[in-house]
């Protein structure tokens, strides 16, 4: 149906009549979205029939990775292009008077998740696809993903998001395949034969349905699983009207919504139930399909792989004891092998406040045969610290899993898996050495490094068509299969005609940009101008702040001498505040009265603008990356675990103007410090700083003048009517020692900034830099991560149906 586009238009026409019972010409965009749609998983269903018969017949090992969070974003244009069908439906269209970005932006984006966290589980998917492995992909089917946002007034306003109210053409619903998770209840133990048997009773019992979504292959015939659980009543039998409402309503509750938040422990109860419950649906479904396959349920780890994506998904340790042990008849041992042998995780972050931790109280009662189970780890656990530290009391409590009244996930991560990674190199370094140094200590061979990437299909191929050409046209297409090929654009780095077009593409990038921004803000930009974007979730420790005070620095040097020879610059900023994080909503609001006030300002000859782009998402974030000339990752060193956003830019030809933080550090190793503006504390002197207790920084209230004036001007009410505004950030900066180093780094953070002033204006330099910084860039393609974790950890091998 796809083989040229004549073809493609008789089916396409003849489906959309069938569906639809309407002439061609009544026909809207979303019938012609919805139609499409159809026709690419009638395409693909055949190759994913074989794909998982060749996973059962192969008897390889398959790897699940268990995520809280898929941030997919729109697939049509994505598996378009996977499928190598994108032109034929584009010219089909064309000869149809449709425009296929038209329809393309009729899907809703699939916003199942917060950030990064979420958009590497994303990622990830398209390359284990791509590179023929067998890796499926569990998460839950939130009904409403994260919130979308309004700017009013200048302020955030978070409205429900609603990515199935079209219903969803990439699902398909599996009732046959539903299984039951129990909650509450309580745990009875019996003897069956001398052996201690334990049973669930009393338990709330909810049903999960699968909702599978293909993950197609770049160039390839795998076609692989995202499943997504929906959260439904077990059976409506056997209670009373009264209980049933009850019931159904805090059953559909578990699947109903994303928590808005990826930097903090919610702590509350219908999280753990939406952990618990993409666990245990994920590992019956994960263990039905292993017993149709094998005998042996003592093999299971030598076939399955099972990756838990942050702690969310910990459960699944106790989960996997939990069934081999009560269901399969296993002694503790054998399922403890068993179990650490399936099970791998990867650390996120080594912010405190977003470390889990559940109250007994909670945990307890709704998940009690668990808690169990994870009390029995932690004892075992705790006797082989009594061996190797005998009467180090303090050692022991500060390792437990269980302590203080609290269950700490990452320690019951660190015990019960086999591998441990950080998600770059000096993340890994910071684990082993500070925040988990305890267990490297006893568990060395657990630890390693996974440097996160990116897919370069999306984020460059679909999102950036003018520049994939242009690459393409220069060194061959060998770099689509093998990104680390982009090095052959080294040669051309100097090649006045590459550059040439070079500078052509980012323009014309540019120009579409600031056609959305005047579009969406109504504010004019210079395409001209430096485009200096900072797009990423908002939060004190990736100071979007610091890059406002300079942005209100250079205005008032401006001010001060209006002839003052500075290059044009444009400031874009896109940026989600968790509903509850009040002091990051109040950056919100301080970006958009500065770039109120500086947009409006006449004198300034428009030297300066800076745009608040609302809603930052998956497909917004397609239009932001080819645009930019700068990137922003300006990250309180030792923060920022990784980043991805910085190898999206870079891959795009951004200039990083970054801290020695997450994969900056590498990328800075990759292209040279000629290639990059690096600017700082080291995450050593930061660390040290922390131990000492921090800094003063008033003294740099009192001793700079720039940040006096900028301070001052956050206190008199120049940018806002409102004089206690911005208080709180005045005191967060002054009273409460700026946490983040923002003063301390300020002056650094501003002399690389006009570094990068000068920078842009040798053109040809420039372009020179954005040449090297895509030629390595390749490195940071997810397909590198994803063969790191299938050699490394998981022992899993690519296979071809
Ligand atoms: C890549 C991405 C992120 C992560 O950005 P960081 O700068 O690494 O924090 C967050 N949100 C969206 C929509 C993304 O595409």
């Amino acid at each position: 149906m796809f083989s040229n586009k004549e073809n493609f238009k008789t089916y396409f026409l003849q489906k959309l009549e069938m569906t639809y019972g309407k002439p061609f010409e009544d026909c809207t965009n979303s019938d012609h979205f919805q139609t499409l749609g159809h026709m690419i998983r009638e395409y693909v269903s055949g190759d994913w029939i074989n794909t998982n018969e060749l996973y059962r017949r192969n008897k390889g090992k398959q790897v699940y990775y268990l995520s809280i969070e898929f941030l997919l974003g729109r697939l049509l244009h994505h598996n378009l292009i996977n499928l190598g069908i994108d032109k034929v439906v584009e010219e089909g269209f064309a000869d149809l008077g449709i425009d296929l970005s038209d329809i393309e932006e009729i899907e809703c984006d699939a916003g199942l998740g917060n950030g990064g966290l979420g958009r590497l589980a994303a990622c990830f998917l398209d390359s284990l696809a791509t590179l023929n492995l067998p890796g499926h992909g569990f998460g839950i089917r939130y009904k409403h993903g994260l919130f979308e946002q309004k700017i009013v007034d200048g302020y955030q306003l978070e409205l429900p998001e609603q990515w199935l109210r079209h219903g969803q053409v990439w699902e398909v619903r599996k009732e046959d395949l539903a299984v039951d998770i129990s909650f509450w209840g309580h745990v009875d133990s019996y003897d069956k034969d001398g052996k201690l048997q334990f049973r669930h009773l009393n338990a709330e019992t909810v049903t999960a349905v699968p909702h599978d979504i293909p993950v197609i292959g770049y160039n390839s015939s795998t076609v692989n699983t995202l499943r997504l659980w929906n959260a439904e009543p077990a059976s409506l039998l056997a209670k009373d009207v009264a209980d049933i409402m009850k019931y159904k309503r805090e059953t559909e509750a578990i699947s109903e919504f994303l928590y808005p938040d990826d930097a903090h422990d919610e702590g509350k109860i219908l999280r753990l139930k939406q952990q618990y419950f993409l666990v245990s649906s994920s590992l019956q479904s994960i263990i039905k399909d292993y017993k149709q396959q094998y005998k042996d349920i003592k093999d299971f780890h030598e076939h399955v792989s099972i990756h838990v994506n942050d702690t969310h998904p910990v459960l699944a340790i106790p989960e996997l004891m939990r069934i081999l042990i009560d269901k399969e008849g296993l002694s503790w041992n054998d399922a403890w092998t068993i179990t650490t042998g399936a099970i791998s995780y990867t650390n996120h972050t080594t912010l405190s406040e977003a470390l889990e931790k559940w109250p007994i109280s909670i945990f307890q009662p709704l998940l009690p045969r668990i808690y169990m189970i994870i009390n029995e780890i932690n004892e075992r656990f705790c006797q082989q610290l009594w061996d190797i530290y005998p009467g180090d009391f303090n050692r022991i409590e500060n390792m437990a899993i269980i302590a203080h009244g609290m269950v700490k996930m990452a320690h019951l991560a660190l015990v019960g898996s086999h591998s441990v990674n950080g998600v770059a190199e000096i993340h890994t370094e910071i684990l082993k050495k500070r925040e988990m140094a305890e267990f490297y200590q006893i568990f060395p061979e657990k630890f390693n490094n996974k440097t996160n990437g990116i897919t370069h299909r999306r984020w460059l191929i679909k999102s950036n068509p003018k520049l994939t050409s242009l690459i393409s046209n220069t060194i061959g297409t060998e770099w689509i299969e093998t990104p680390s090929n982009l090095e052959k654009l080294l040669a051309y780095k100097q090649d006045s005609s590459f550059l040439e077009q070079l500078s052509t593409v980012k323009q014309e990038n540019k120009q579409k940009l600031a056609t959305i921004i005047k579009d969406s803000n109504g504010i004019i930009v210079d395409p001209h101008s430096i485009f200096d974007i900072q797009v990423k979730r908002l939060h004190a420790y990736k100071r979007q702040l610091l890059n406002v005070l300079h942005i209100i620095h250079l205005y008032n040097r401006l001010k001060e001498n209006p002839s003052l020879p500075i290059t044009p610059r444009t400031f874009v900023f896109g940026a989600k505040a968790s509903p509850g994080y009040y002091y990051a909503k109040k950056i919100i609001k301080l970006i958009n009265a500065v770039a109120e006030k500086i947009n409006q300002d006449k004198t300034i000859e428009d030297k300066l603008k800076v745009v608040f782009l609302e809603n930052y998402r998956v497909s917004l974030a397609e239009h932001i990356f080819p645009a930019a000339d700068v990137s922003e990752q300006i990250s309180t060193a030792s923060k920022e675990a990784s980043g991805t956003g910085n190898m999206k830019f870079m891959i795009n030809g951004a200039l990083t103007v970054g801290t020695l933080d997450g994969a900056n550090i590498e990328m800075r190793d990759l292209v040279g410090d000629e290639n990059i503006f690096i600017f700082g504390m080291n995450p050593d002197q930061v660390l040290e700083l922390y131990k000492n207790g921090g800094y003063k920084s008033a003294e740099y209230y009192h001793h700079d003048k720039r940040i006096h004036q900028v301070i001052d001007q956050l206190k008199n009410g120049f940018f806002s009517t409102n004089i206690n505004e911005f208080e709180p950030i005045v005191d967060s900066l002054l009273t409460e020692n700026d946490q983040y180093f923002l003063l301390k780094d300020f002056h650094s953070y501003a002399s690389v900034q006009e570094a990068v002033d000068k920078a842009y204006q040798d053109k040809q330099k420039w372009l020179e830099k954005c040449t090297v910084n895509i030629a390595k860039a390749g490195h940071f393609s997810s397909d590198r991560t994803i063969k790191e974790y299938a050699e490394e950890i998981w022992n899993i091998k690519g296979l071809v149906h």
